[in-house]
């Protein structure tokens, strides 16, 4: 049993989207059907809609930047309820069992948790996002996002938001610290609030100089165009922690160049292609090389309570159905200020 609801599809990978419908599956009595009001378009979709990381599961329905009310409950659902403002990130399920899981990382479960979209639930059956009207999904897998956080500006913060905060508070991101945040698109935006919020000193490193007006608005007091090679000197050994959001490659033994003694440097943009470095970038400073993946469940809902709190929101471009196209190309050519969101009361047609 199941209920036919619009989704945005993409046949094949790199296939333009068109207005379709996918099933979903009846409530359960530990699931939430959630009515998505917002769905935001993460760099990641693109990756996995044109196959960049691999083969993907085709149809795809991308997006797990999801926000909406929920319309109904299971019979055994305690954490929400009817008419609640909630959202799903980028895993609907995990294992809920290995030491990872129990620890609150599900993000790095053992057997693999179960991506909101091009993944598989346990028992098979392929997943679908957010670019869709409806979705239903586990209680344990459903953020509450607190009132004052507009749905709109929430729905990015499921990913983006996540994918900053988890990195910035495990490296100690905070006052006397300076952290410089690569690349000023939907994950470095947010880097750049959150950081600023956690009260280090944040500088921007983008290719030009063109946000560099935004970014010290959202919180930056420095902002540095990487195009310029003086950059790499004038910051030479000065940041304790570098969090690379880009999405391609980058000369990395110049970013190294700009760690402190101990510092780290953190990827979590996910380039198609490996990356290469010298190890001398390393250990001439004590240096790290790290990288970052989404956040667990309950660090995300710490996250929404924190930005909450700041009054912390993505800036962003609310779009229809038919502009996704044009938006992803838009991304990739890192012309976003500074996230998509779908409003999928336009999918239906
Ligand atoms: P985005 O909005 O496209 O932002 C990426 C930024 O990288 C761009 O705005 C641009 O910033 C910079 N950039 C792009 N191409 C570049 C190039 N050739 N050289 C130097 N800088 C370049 O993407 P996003 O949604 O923030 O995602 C960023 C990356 O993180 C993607 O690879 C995505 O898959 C990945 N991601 C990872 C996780 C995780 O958990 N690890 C989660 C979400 C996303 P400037 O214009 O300022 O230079
Ligand atoms: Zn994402
Ligand atoms: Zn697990």
């Amino acid at each position: 049993m199941s209920t036919t609801v619009p989704a945005l599809v993409a046949a094949s990978a790199g296939a333009s989207f068109e207005r379709s419908t996918i099933e979903r599956r009846d409530v359960g009595p530990n699931d939430v059907q959630i009515d998505i009001a917002y769905a935001g378009i993460c760099h990641s979709d693109i990756h996995q809609a044109r196959a960049e990381w691999g083969a993907g599961i085709f149809p795809m329905v991308p997006g797990h930047e999801i926000a909406g009310i929920v319309s109904a409950v299971g019979a055994d659902v305690t954490k929400h309820q009817v008419g609640d403002r909630v959202g799903i990130g980028c895993f609907v399920d995990s294992c809920r069992e290995c030491e990872n899981c129990l620890a609150g990382e599900e993000q790095f479960c053992l057997k693999g948790n179960v991506a909101t979209y091009n993944g598989r639930e346990y028992s098979g059956e392929d997943t679908y996002g957010g670019y869709s009207t409806q979705i239903v999904a586990d209680e344990n897998y459903v953020l509450s996002i607190p009132e004052g956080i507009g749905l709109d500006v929430a729905a990015p913060l499921l990913c983006a938001g996540i994918t900053t905060y988890s990195p910035l508070k495990h490296w100690g991101a905070g006052p006397g610290k300076k952290v410089a945040i690569v690349g000023m698109g939907g994950l470095g935006h947010m880097g750049v609030k959150i950081a600023a919020a956690l009260g280090a000193e944040v500088t921007v490193l983008s290719q030009t100089l063109s946000k560099q007006e935004d970014g010290l608005k959202l919180g930056a007091t420095d902002y540095f165009a990487t195009s310029d090679p003086e950059t790499f000197k004038k910051n030479a050994k000065r940041f304790d922690l570098i969090l690379n959001t880009v999405s391609a490659d980058l000369p990395i033994d110049k970013y190294l160049s700009m760690l402190t003694l101990n510092g780290s440097m953190v990827f979590v943009g996910l380039p198609e292609n490996a990356q290469e470095f010298r190890v001398f970038s390393l250990v001439g400073g004590r240096r790290s090389l790290a990288g970052s993946n989404i956040g667990g469940i309950r660090e995300t809902q710490e996250m929404l309570d924190f930005c909450a709190e700041h009054g912390l929101g993505a800036d962003i471009e609310v779009i229809d159905a038919d502009q996704v196209d044009e938006a992803y190309e838009r991304v990739v050519k890192s012309d976003v200020r500074y996230r998509f969101v779908i409003d999928t009361a336009t999918i239906a047609g």
